[in-house]
């Protein structure tokens, strides 16, 4: 029997609709600029015949579900939601072919990646790494995984609101890149695990939340994500 100097941190999990087990979750992965008018709203507009995907990554520990009140973060006067589809990874993949993506989807979820979009944008522009504007804690926020093993979703309505107004509208048929070219090129650069869960961009109208907001969100055929907006941490 292993003996820690300490507890280890606990796996970060997401419920499963119609399962008692949980989805363990092993990586954080998020596309960039994967819509184009998100992309001409952040003032970077994407020419996808000489640009390839890009993407950051996030702790698991930045995990929170759906339904959560998450403390509105410290050192951020600008923090955004971005409404996204998530992808569940359930085989194990490696330079994966396009035709072959859709054997190791798990399934999907709705989800927020919650960005102190001050910070980031002045990384952006100074050429330095984007973690302490993306990989904030509590910030990676996903709904239930609805179990779709095979299922490569091309279209849907893509939506969110805060206190009911309408924010961000889009369909999932606008990804720059889809569901079967992010899982080949991502898997060009990682061995992709059970576990992985892919975030998949974020459409236009990107803004910004204050304290005791409360924010919806839905991807059609998938579900709903909400999160209240919890005082200053
Ligand atoms: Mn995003």
């Amino acid at each position: 029997m292993t003996i820690y100097l300490f507890p280890p941190p606990p796996v970060a999990s997401v419920p499963v609709r119609g399962h008692a087990e949980l989805f363990p979750v092993n990586r954080l992965f998020f596309v960039g600029r994967n819509y184009h008018a998100h992309a001409v709203e952040m003032g970077k507009p994407v020419d996808k015949s000489v640009e390839r995907p890009f993407y950051f990554t996030k702790a698991p520990q930045t995990l929170a579900l759906s339904g959560a009140t998450t403390p509105y973060p410290s050192e951020t006067a600008n923090y955004h939601f971005e409404m996204e589809l998530v992808l569940a990874i359930g085989q194990p993949g490696f330079r994966v072919k396009a035709e072959d993506t859709h054997t190791i989807i798990y399934g999907y979820a709705a989800g927020l990646d919650m960005t102190r979009r001050d910070l980031q944008l002045v990384a952006r522009d100074k050429g330095r790494p984007w973690d302490l504007g993306k990989d904030v804690e509590h910030s990676s926020v996903c709904s239930e995984i609805v179990p779709m093993p095979g299922v490569v979703i091309e279209r849907g309505n893509i939506e969110l609101s805060v206190n009911g107004a309408v924010k961000q509208k889009s369909d999932v048929d606008k990804l720059i890149w889809n569901i079967r070219e992010i899982i080949a090129d991502l898997s060009l650069f990682y061995h992709l695990q059970p576990g992985d869960l892919i975030y998949t961009g974020t459409p236009e109208g990107v803004g910004a939340v204050l304290p005791g907001d409360q924010i919806t969100g839905s991807v059609e055929g998938v579900g709903s994500v909400a999160l209240t907006i919890g005082p200053k941490a």
